[in-house]
């Protein structure tokens, strides 16, 4: 039997992301969002571990009220219960504050043998609240994941897959994981149970309901400070050279020159 905890992140589902620029924060409010498709494997390898080994599969989101639909999504692939983290107390937190707060929430929920979370997040991609997390927790933590070998007497042994290597390690349970893009084949829910999730009720845990040091959270448990947000330059376009290969090349030379380059 395993006990385990995925952490499911709401993004915004759209390359236009906007930002505040008075607070420097995500504007998320009315902005179309999904599940963070990296989440969308730690939800599938928790149900097939559920599926082999037996136990239980909650789900833990820190977000704005919204966030809501992405729990109730796991909850319709299988999950059996959720948790939102919600409270205007935790806006403008970075990710060792995220991370805190996630932790405090994880203590609250009891013992968990494994806590699965995605590689990174597609907005804030720093694929740093994982670490963090186990480190408050005080628990090992093994990412890039992509295969979990085996369970077996309190270990689990797993294949990361780097940019540039593969490994093999092994971590003593309670542990946290983040997994890769295609350990699994994420489940479509089925619309019976898409409707079943739309009426299962999700925990809302605040600020209050937590043991925190108010010094962690938010902005003031916040170290990484926006100090400026701007879209970066639009690259001006080049132009392509057409014609045969030593057209190209009396062309190019041509350009170079005239441009003291060469
Ligand atoms: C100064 C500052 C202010 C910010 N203010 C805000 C704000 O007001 N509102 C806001 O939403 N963001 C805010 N952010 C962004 C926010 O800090 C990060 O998005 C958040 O900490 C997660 O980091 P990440 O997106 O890089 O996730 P990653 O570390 O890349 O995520 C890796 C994995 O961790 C888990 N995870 C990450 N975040 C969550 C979560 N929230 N719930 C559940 N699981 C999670 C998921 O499994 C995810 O796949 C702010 C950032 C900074 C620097």
């Amino acid at each position: 039997m395993l006990n385990i905890v995925v952490l499911v992140k709401q993004v915004p589902n759209t390359t236009q992301v906007k930002i505040d620029p008075v607070t420097n924060n995500l504007v998320r409010e009315g902005v179309p969002s999904i599940v963070n498709p990296y989440d969308m494997y730690a939800i599938e390898e928790a149900l097939l571990l559920k599926e082999k080994f037996g136990g239980k599969v909650s789900i833990l989101s820190m977000g704005p009220a919204q966030a809501k639909e992405v729990i109730k999504y796991a909850m319709a692939m299988g999950a059996d219960d959720g948790i939102l983290l919600s409270d205007r107390a935790f806006a403008g937190s970075d990710t060792l504050a995220t991370s805190y707060t996630l932790s405090a929430a994880l203590s609250k929920m009891g013992k968990a043998d494994l806590v699965l979370c995605g590689k990174q997040a597609a907005d804030g991609d720093t694929a740093q609240v994982p670490a963090e997390l186990a480190e408050y927790l005080g628990m090992g933590c093994i990412t890039y994941v992509s295969k979990i070998c085996d369970i077996a007497d309190g270990k689990i042994t797993v294949e990361r897959t780097l940019d540039f290597a593969e490994a093999k390690a092994e971590v003593s349970m309670p542990a946290v994981l983040t997994l890769n893009k295609g350990i699994n084949e994420p489940r479509l829910p089925r619309l019976k149970d898409m409707v079943k999730a739309m009426y299962m009720s999700i925990q809302v845990l605040k600020s209050n309901d937590l043991t925190l040091d108010e010094k962690r959270i938010s902005l003031s448990g916040s170290p990484t400070q926006v100090m400026k947000v701007f879209s970066p330059e639009r690259k001006k376009s080049g132009y392509v050279l057409n014609g045969s290969s030593d057209e190209q090349v009396s062309a190019l030379v041509g350009e170079l020159i005239k441009r003291e380059i060469i």
